[in-house]
């Protein structure tokens, strides 16, 4: 296969891509773009959701991240991608926590990753796969959690050295009212979505047309997502508002 539309999805956890960009994800699959997904972390801290599956929580082992590796091959057999892989393997790096826990200190954690040696290893995958458009977040990393942020730095790091494999546009997820230069319709997809978001049991309880993490918060199940174009060509309005309707336009 060698298709003329190239896709890369750069997140921090598992779930991650399912919930900001699933809808969008199974979209390019489905019409035969090459969409890869590199997961920064297994999301060993994770809360877990159901209370059978408890005993996972966060111990010596990282049972959770073992078990999260068959949540995201799930999710993405939902979403269509076939193109899976954790940065640097699966568990090169370790999920941080959030910002202030004691994860953040752990020496093998992302929030502590080499900048050079991370941004190496995805541009090894961005020499392999040759994409043309990258995802990610926002230096914020869209909420602040410390792997979203890394994520970020590690992505952009890796594109400022990628123009000579043909990787042109950068983009950070964004919601409907931030500052959103493209607006993907794949409501069509949306039911791919609701099955990834499924797949991710452990950190997901999807409720049509509710999802909710394990602050139980009520969010809405959308197939449109929304993203910032940070570096590139912007192309032709197509959405409203004048955002692009395609990340390849
Ligand atoms: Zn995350």
């Amino acid at each position: 296969m060698d298709p003329a539309r190239r896709l890369l999805l750069v997140h921090a956890h598992p779930d991650d891509e399912s919930i900001g960009t699933g809808a969008t994800m199974a979209k390019y699959a489905a019409e035969g773009a090459q969409v890869t997904l590199v997961t920064c972390t297994l999301g060993e801290l994770g809360e877990i959701i159901p209370p059978d599956l408890a005993h996972l929580g966060a111990d010596a082992e990282d049972r959770l991240g073992e078990y999260r590796i068959g949540e995201l091959a799930a999710a993405c057999a939902a979403l269509g991608v076939t193109d899976h892989r954790y940065l640097g393997g699966p568990g090169r790096w370790r999920d941080s926590g959030m910002t202030g826990t004691a994860g953040n200190d752990d020496p093998r954690c992302f929030w502590r990753a080499g900048l050079d040696e991370a941004a190496d290893a995805l541009l090894g995958v961005i020499r392999e796969v040759r994409p043309q458009v990258l995802v990610t977040y926002d230096a914020n990393g869209f909420y602040g959690h410390p792997d979203h942020i890394q994520a970020h730095r590690v992505a952009w790091h890796a594109f400022q050295q990628a123009g000579q494999y043909g990787l042109a546009k950068f983009y950070a997820t964004s919601a409907a009212d931030g500052p959103v230069t493209t607006e993907i319709d794949a409501t069509a997809y949306l039911d791919r979505k609701q099955a990834a978001m499924r797949a991710h049991a452990t950190q997901i309880t999807v409720d049509p047309p509710y999802f909710a993490l394990s602050n139980q918060v009520r969010y809405d199940l959308v197939g449109v997502e929304y993203f910032t174009l940070l570096a590139g060509p912007r192309g032709p309005a197509a959405a409203p508002g004048g955002r692009e309707g395609g990340l390849f336009s």
